[in-house]
């Protein structure tokens, strides 16, 4: 019998050592690259908003997955990744770094077909982004170790370079991402953000692999069945 707390605790490797950073909640932001938001038809200027996935939605990278279930549309997004280490609530912009613990790269997998379904019926996303394994997280390197306000961010299927950008093109950079998340939830340590996807999103076939990279920063490798 499984009692709750025999439970495991979903984490994901720190990136030269054997520790591993225990998660919390996984928050995404929705648009951050202007190019993207122009490919969706919307508004770059927007401020930035928030959806979740599961915190046992993370996979690490290498991983081989079976595809995932219910779409005909997957799609990959990479992202860099923010790793919340010390708690806060309403922070300012200038003081956001020191709560972040590091930095990975990140596929923010996405059922597009799910997505477009509820953006049309004006429903919930959760089921388009919250799926089972749909956070591919690489090692996180901690914020000593790196810490760049630009950066080359590439996507890889099959060989094939898809989206390829900086994290200079952010929209909102990380601070202001922190300072702005941290007024609608009192962030904790364990709290990973996913931080938006350049333009470039496209769909991954069952057998594919796709490779998201961020200079100076591990992979995020994914195999899907
Ligand atoms: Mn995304």
């Amino acid at each position: 019998m499984t009692y709750l707390f025999d439970l495991p605790t979903p984490s994901v490797a720190v990136q030269g050592t054997d520790a591993r950073f225990p998660v919390r909640r996984i928050f995404c932001v929705g648009r951050n690259y202007e190019d993207h938001a122009k490919e969706f038809g919307n508004n770059p200027k927007d401020p930035p908003f928030f959806f979740t996935k599961p915190a046992d939605a993370v996979i690490e990278s290498g991983a081989k997955l079976p595809f995932p279930v219910a779409t005909e549309n997957l799609h990959f997004e990479a992202e860099l990744v923010v790793a919340i280490g010390t708690d806060g609530s309403a922070i300012n912009r200038d003081t956001a770094l020191d709560h972040v613990f590091g930095y990975a790269a990140g596929n923010d997998l996405t059922r597009r077909d799910l997505q477009a379904q509820a953006k049309e019926t004006r429903r919930p996303w959760d089921m388009a982004k919250g799926f089972d394994n749909s956070a591919v997280i690489g090692a996180i390197t901690p914020i000593a170790d790196w810490n760049r306000d630009t950066a080359r961010i590439t996507c890889t299927l099959e060989g094939e370079v898809k989206q390829d950008a900086d994290i200079a093109d952010m929209t909102w950079p990380v601070p202001d991402i922190i300072a702005y998340l941290s007024r609608l939830v009192h962030l904790r340590a364990g709290d990973l953000i996913m931080t938006g996807t350049p333009a470039g999103v496209g769909q991954i076939r069952p057998g594919q692999v796709c490779t998201v990279k961020i200079e100076g920063l591990a992979e995020a490798t994914v195999t899907l069945g």
